[in-house]
């Protein structure tokens, strides 16, 4: 099964929802920055996070989330774009941690108190940032308080990543309804019913739902509009070329510097941690 997003709506386009399957983004996220559990699991909901968000992009526009909390697995940073190719990076990749008071990979626990960002660029001029204080460092909520506060719709957004005991990805995915101002009363109160019944979504996922099955089990017995389906996959535009005009960035001194010291540089790329290696004849080009 492919990884996929799938958007629906319901309650005549009063209540919003997006459905993701990302085990395969989460394990290929998994393997390139080399994710302890408790990092994959962080790291696989705000990848899962951003992408749920990005309903509204098209063409050039994009999404970056941002979690900076004070926790010992540092912050956690992702984005998509309107094709569906997401990116990230946890800064604290190894870090391991104890199992929480439920016996859960402690996501809160590792990310600590601090800030959600999110920073949407429809590739129009400007760019637009919002941001709330974390609730509970576990994403899910943070995201849901994020859209209650930031977009004024209350927004249920479950996100799950399960982790096998050899360390890959079981299953990954996540759901956000939101509710329009317009939206039945009723209809909510299915919803919220429906949820009391739910396995939780991970365990969805790895009894082998598919994104249209989750979004027709949470809005068990409303009437659902499937929109569109699409394929998603992690995805770095980053590559030499584009390391090559950083390294120009950095001027000419520092880039003498490297030369002068160190003969030759291996750049790393945060997002895909792909290493580009330049020589020391590639660095002299660079100066001219
Ligand atoms: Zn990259």
């Amino acid at each position: 099964m492919w990884d996929s997003l799938v958007r629906a709506t319901a309650d005549n386009n009063n209540i919003r929802v997006s459905a993701a399957i990302t085990t395969r983004l989460v394990e290929e996220a998994r393997q390139r920055h080399q994710t302890s559990p408790v990092a994959s699991a962080a790291l696989g909901r705000v990848l899962t996070g951003v992408l749920l968000l990005s309903w509204n992009l098209k063409d050039k526009g994009s999404i970056t989330m941002r979690v900076l909390g004070d926790g010992p697995l540092g912050g956690v940073i992702a984005d998509v774009n309107a094709q569906g190719q997401v990116r990230g990076y946890i800064q604290n990749p190894q870090v391991d941690l104890p199992p929480n008071k439920h016996g859960k990979l402690d996501v809160g626990g590792g990310i600590g108190q601090g800030n959600l960002y999110i920073t949407t660029d429809l590739g129009l001029k400007d760019t637009y940032t919002g941001s709330v204080a974390l609730e509970t460092g576990e994403i899910g909520e943070d995201l849901a308080k994020y859209l209650v506060i930031s977009e004024q719709t209350p927004s249920l957004v479950s996100v799950g990543v399960l982790v096998n005991p050899d360390l890959t990805i079981a299953a990954a995915g996540g759901i956000i309804v939101q509710a329009l101002p317009n939206g039945s009363p009723e209809v909510l109160t299915k919803i919220e019913e429906n949820l009391q019944n739910l396995k939780p979504i991970s365990t969805l996922i790895k009894e082998g739902n598919s994104a249209q099955d989750i979004i027709k089990l949470y809005l068990k017995d409303i009437e659902v509009k499937f929109l569109e389906e699409k394929q998603i996959n992690f995805n770095c535009p980053c590559n030499k070329e584009r390391l090559e005009k950083i390294m120009i960035s950095l001027g000419k001194d520092e880039l003498e510097d490297i030369i002068n010291n160190e003969g030759s540089s291996e750049v790393k790329c945060h997002f895909c941690n792909e290493h580009y290696y330049f020589t020391k004849e590639e660095l002299e080009k660079l100066l001219v």
